[in-house]
């Protein structure tokens, strides 16, 4: 298939260039050339077929001629092995529960598959070197670490905010070494953010990096993640064409993945996005009016976005028009306080631990079902996306819980383990930029 910049829909670029680049050369990102229609009967008997033969239909219509049949096939096993469960919680709330996979978050679908395709092209199609540069909120950094540990011919960098992430998503992140490399900024996530786009347009390091993102602006990231909403869809035990989904949401990247699905042929009613007080979102749908603050810390950190990148992507989507986004997107924003106070109820009364971003999924729902009290619920279902494992937020979680996952947290966090190949820098870019030209010599 081929994908247009957002910016030119006249130009054409391959699956392979897109993944390559990332971005296109107007600064945009890029967009599918059209969105495939999945089978209907293919659909309506989904429960017939296994999670690699699903992940397969959707995947190879983005990929076309860019990967072999069985070289997809293949990478499409090593990405989706690990379970993907559907749990019910109580009276038609489900949880889809993404964070089975080796850091624990969903990420690890799409890091994984971009480092398969990044090698693929490298070994069979001759590419040459890269270097994925990557800002993370935190759980990107160790997905997209552990994704490309030793891949051949790609080496990761990946910048965090010194204050902004958790002490197992540092060690995720900062313990590899090899291929694998981190720099702390002495900053906040945006300013992570900032200091790769720069570097994406800067002349001197183009002149020595081949650079490409594993943020969620490249379309491996996002392509993988469509198919666990028809994962999902194949568990809901009484199937019913009313589904509604709430997103955990920072960049977007996740919400997007789940229009596409929708737009593929999955019956879902509505989304909702639900956020913590990075609210640019939900503000946007009530007044119509795209305006970011700074972004602001929580405790449930991979979402403190306030500027979500894939926004620009479900805004082309839905034709730029708000009521048609509003047909299918419902956005509420919570408080850290309501988060907290969701964690403990939810065990409490049905014995299930949220993590905090979960939790925030949660809640969502909780409010949808709220604002609409007077519609016949019986026929709809319900499904919140679980986005972590909440041992990764251990010390963010009410304390009584703590206790719950305590044991959890030695089989995940190892003893002093080095830290390698990793710095930290102020947030100026062109320190950055002397660094990451004088570190090649
Ligand atoms: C990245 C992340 C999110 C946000 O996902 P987006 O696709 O950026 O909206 C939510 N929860 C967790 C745990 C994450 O790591």
């Amino acid at each position: 298939m081929f994908f247009y910049s957002l910016k030119n829909q006249k130009s054409r670029i391959s699956f392979q260039e897109a993944v390559l680049t990332s971005l296109a050369t107007d600064g945009t990102l890029f967009f599918p050339e059209k969105i495939p229609l999945l089978n209907y009967n293919f659909i309506e008997n989904i429960y017939q077929h296994d999670i690699y033969t699903i992940a397969m239909q959707v995947i190879k219509q983005f990929v076309g001629k860019d990967i072999s049949y069985n070289a997809l096939y293949e990478m499409i096993i090593k990405t989706f092995h690990f379970d993907i469960p559907l749990k019910m919680i109580h009276d038609n709330i489900y949880v889809l529960e993404l964070f089975h996979g080796p850091t624990l978050a969903f990420k690890d679908i799409g890091a994984r598959f971009m480092s398969e395709c990044l090698n693929y092209f490298y070994k069979v199609k001759k590419c040459g070197f890269l270097t994925v540069l990557v800002a993370t909120s935190g759980d990107t950094g160790g997905a997209v670490a552990k994704g490309f540990d030793q891949i051949d011919g790609t080496e990761v960098i990946i910048l965090y905010p010194y204050k902004g992430i958790s002490k197992l998503q540092q060690q995720q992140i900062n313990t590899l070494g090899n291929n694998i490399f981190s720099v702390e900024i002495q900053g906040n996530f945006d300013d992570c953010q900032n200091i790769v786009k720069k570097a994406f347009l800067d002349r001197d390091i183009k002149k020595i990096y081949n650079l490409t993102s594993a943020n969620s602006i490249n379309i491996a990231r996002w392509i993988p993640q469509i198919v666990y909403y028809f994962l999902a869809y194949k568990q809901i035990i009484n199937i019913n064409k009313n589904i509604i989904i709430s997103i955990p949401s920072g960049n977007f990247g996740n919400m997007f993945s789940g229009m596409i699905a929708e737009k593929m042929g999955l019956p879902i009613k509505y989304f909702i996005a639900s956020t913590n007080i990075n609210d640019t979102i939900p503000r946007f749908l009530q007044s119509g009016k795209y305006h970011p603050f700074l972004s602001k810390q929580t405790i449930s950190n991979a979402m403190d976005i306030s500027n979500p990148s894939n926004f620009a992507r479900i805004w082309h989507l839905y034709k730029k028009d708000i009521n048609k986004l509003k047909n299918k997107l419902i956005a509420y924003p919570f408080t850290d306080k309501d988060t907290l106070s969701i964690i403990n109820l939810v065990w409490k009364k049905y014995q299930y631990i949220l993590d905090p971003h979960g939790a925030i999924g949660y809640l969502g729902l909780k409010e949808y079902l709220q604002k609409n009290k007077n519609t016949k619920h019986t026929s709809e279902s319900y499904i919140f996306l679980e986005t972590a494992h909440p041992v990764k937020f251990v010390d963010k979680m009410p304390v009584i819980l703590q206790k719950n996952i305590m044991y959890l947290k030695q089989k995940f966090f190892k003893k002093n383990i080095q830290k390698k190949n990793t710095i930290s820098l102020p947030k100026d870019f062109n320190i950055f930029k002397n660094w990451l030209i004088t570190r090649t010599n």
